[in-house]
């Protein structure tokens, strides 16, 4: 009788032993069910039980899967992500069972074919000869199609069913990228693309750094490399931070390829995931496409790893467990020894950090394709060229938009802000509509006439009165959202085609994928949009962009605030004159002469990140040093409170070492839990997570006060 030890996907840090049946074949990888408390789970055997207790206690194995093992390095990568994230272990194998029912093999549709013999055929109806002679001998058809292809309608076939000259069969299963075609031949690269597709294709045991400006054709250089890959039997997966966005992605990959990519994000449905996970288990599914929780898929044969927009702040996972899916996959990558390919115009500075320590290999591709070229950025100073009071276009700005118009063009503006305005206020008493849940400010929406809290999905109508001084008619809106701007661009150009992007406007698939298309095919002069429309798409017409308020992102001071605005701004910039015709960027701002500014119009990209690098070095911030963010929160605002403080107090001393608060949250209300922050500042040398564990194991915690751990925060909020 053996005993093995298995891991189940709960957040638990330790594999319990249990007892593998005689009858029962099981090896490290396995997946089994197994008890736990009252419950019958889906667990994968880690390893040969410890043998520490009694074997007649333990609980028996109750059924082997048969699916292919779980791989070493996926393992060590479970392991590793844990230790590194400070989640238990249960945890990160979640990530890789997130699908239910896994264990089930998929339910296949029906189809029909032929189950007579020849002979019987002659006596009847030359209609059903006709369905019986296209039916096949022996792969099934829908029985929609099977009908549609003979004329008739599927009562009739099911006639022929019943008298049993067709038969019902399991239809395959409709496994998605199992036959990209690496062969297909793809674009024609530039001297300079050829180039740094070689370099991709001399696999590197480093990560690469794929660094080129938008536009400089960094997709057909990796598509290579993806080719490169299928070529040796091996699976792909690419990594892409917003992936409901990207239908120009697919259509390329698919004419590319021959093949749609398997995709893996929120809103690809139930069972299509479980036909997703089983194929690149059993290493069917060539290339999937997905969003951060695609690198913890139970790849057969993993072979490249590519991580497009590798600066994108939707990589970091923040609900539930929290880690970075781009230095996750760097390390997957490690662990099976696969090349990683990070892509960026505007890289990170952690990702800029490893190349200039040769740590990553740098790949750039200098120029537009074709000779496209870069748009001229222009800053236009707010001080000086004053928009009209409660107006938010400056004059220049709205004379670029008319001379756009008059010349054919298409224009963007760009403002990362949902709804009609930002704040309302009572103009009588000063007071601010806040969410009563969330430490922010109510979002009014004129499509909804509503105002929204967009953290916790609250919703109110607008009040008649002021709720505090009960003043009628007193409450202003405050500040610009994109709907207050397209009240503004279409008293200026009334008869403009003029239309808003933000996920209010787009809330399905469906309405982007034609929103966009409305752009691409000029039915639209002028677009108001937010971050939807940075990422990526290719408008051909678009020759003028105007960025409304080039300070938003810069206040708050976070950390990364500036870094963040510049790669923002330069993605929107990046969306003018992709074609022949060159653009004009026009960025409104109060700070004319702040360093981003001054880089983003020189397109100083370089510069600008040396003088970040050296704000962040004299700090002693990342990447000059490490952070730990610990989230205290609960109901009760005074416990809360005290729990933090005494958890400071229980901070270990050492040198290298700032534990920086307790202090309240910028979001010090969230759903109605009360929130601290402490800040863990250490030294590169220091091993943070093991400090960390030793510090947060001695401490006890009140019961009603939840702890979340996030090593290396990027939002502060
Ligand atoms: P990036 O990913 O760097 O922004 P893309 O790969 O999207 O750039 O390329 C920008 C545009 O130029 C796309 O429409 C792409 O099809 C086109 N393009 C890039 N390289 C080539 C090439 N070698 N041949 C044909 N078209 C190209
Ligand atoms: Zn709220």
């Amino acid at each position: 009788m053996s005993i093995i030890s298995v891991l189940t996907p709960y957040p638990v840090d330790k594999a319990y032993d249990y007892v593998l049946p005689p009858h029962m074949t099981a090896g490290v990888g396995s997946y089994v069910t197994v008890p736990l408390g009252a419950r019958e789970v889906v667990g994968v055997v880690f390893g040969a039980g410890e043998g520490k207790t009694d074997p007649a206690k333990l609980k028996a194995v109750l059924a082997v899967h048969d699916l292919p093992p779980l791989s070493d390095q996926h393992r060590q990568f479970v392991d590793w992500v844990a230790s590194y994230n400070m989640m238990p272990r249960g945890m990160a194998l979640k990530l890789t069972l997130s699908v239910p029912d896994i264990t089930k093999p998929e339910k296949l549709a029906l189809g029909y074919r032929r189950s007579a013999r020849p002979e019987d055929i002659e006596g009847i109806k030359p209609l059903y000869q006709k369905l019986w002679s296209l039916a096949s001998e022996d792969k099934p058809e829908k029985a929609s199609e099977l009908a549609r292809r003979a004329g008739v309608g599927v009562g009739v076939l099911k006639t022929l069913v019943r008298q049993g000259y067709l038969e019902a069969a399991s239809l395959p299963a409709q496994m998605p990228c199992v036959h990209p075609d690496p062969y297909r031949s793809g674009a024609v690269l530039s001297p300079d693309q050829k180039k740094a597709a070689d370099i991709l294709l001399s696999s590197s045991a480093k990560p690469i750094l794929l660094d080129g400006v938008t536009g400089s054709g960094k997709t057909e250089v990796y598509f290579e490399a993806v080719a490169h890959c299928l070529k040796q039997g091996k699976q792909v997966l690419i990594l892409l931070p917003e992936i409901a966005l990207s239908n120009a992605f697919l259509d390329r990959f698919q004419s590319r390829f021959g093949c749609a990519p398997a995709l893996w994000h929120s809103s690809v449905s139930a069972s299509r995931r479980k036909t997703t996970w089983r194929g690149v288990a059993r290493g069917e599914c060539k290339v999937i496409v997905g969003a951060r929780s695609a690198l913890f898929l139970p790849y057969a044969n993993l072979g490249l790893i590519i991580v497009d927009e590798e600066h994108d702040p939707a990589y970091k996972q923040e609900e539930g467990g929290f880690y970075h899916a781009r230095d996750m996959a760097v390390v997957r990558g490690h662990l099976s020894k696969i090349p990683v390919i990070l892509v960026s115009a505007t890289p990170s500075l952690e990702t800029m950090h490893n190349v200039w320590a040769n740590k990553y290999t740098h790949v750039t591709l200098p120029d537009r394709y074709a000779g496209a070229s870069l748009p001229d950025i222009k800053i236009i100073d707010l001080t000086k060229d004053k928009p009209e009071r409660q107006r938010f276009i400056s004059p220049m700005l709205k004379q670029a938009l008319a001379d756009t118009l008059s010349a054919g063009g298409q224009s963007l503006l760009f403002l990362n802000r949902r709804g009609y305005a930002p704040l309302t206020l009572c103009r009588t008493c000063g007071h601010r509509l806040e969410c009563p849940r969330c430490s922010a400010w109510l979002i009014e929406h004129r499509s909804s006439s509503k105002l929204h809290c967009h953290h916790c999905g609250y919703h109110a109508p607008i009040p008649p009165t002021c709720p505090a001084c009960g003043d009628k008619d007193s409450l202003v809106a405050c500040g610009p959202g994109v709907e207050r701007i397209f009240d503004e661009v279409t008293s200026y150009f009334p008869s403009a085609r003029i239309d808003i992007l933000s996920s209010d406007t787009a809330t399905t698939h469906d309405d982007l994928k034609e929103k966009l298309s409305n752009i691409r095919d000029h039915r639209l002069d002028i677009i108001i949009g937010t971050q939807i429309i940075a990422k990526g798409h290719h408008f051909p017409k678009l020759t003028c962009v105007g960025v409304v308020d080039a300070d938003l992102g810069l206040s708050g001071g976070e950390l990364r605030a500036t870094e963040r605005t510049y790669q923002l701004l330069h993605q929107v910039a990046g969306r003018a004159g992709r074609a022949q015709e060159k653009g004009t960027v026009y960025l409104q701002t109060y700070q004319p002469g702040t360093g981003i500014m001054k880089a983003l119009s020189a397109h100083d990209r370089d510069g600008f990140l040396s003088l970040e690098a050296k704000a962040r070095e004299t700090s002693h911030m990342p990447p000059y040093s490490r952070l730990a963010g610990l989230i205290l929160s609960g109901r009760t605002e005074a416990i809360v409170r005290s729990a933090a403080q005494a958890l400071a107090r229980s901070a270990p001393h050492a040198s290298g070492l700032r534990v920086l608060g307790p202090a309240e949250a910028p979001m010090f209300r969230l759903r109605g839990q009360y929130r601290f922050r402490l800040l863990v500042q250490a030294d590169k040398n220091i091993d943070l997570q093991k400090m960390l564990k030793h510090w947060l194991s001695g401490h006890k915690l009140p019961g009603a006060v939840r702890l979340q751990v996030d090593i290396d925060p990027q939002s502060f909020s």
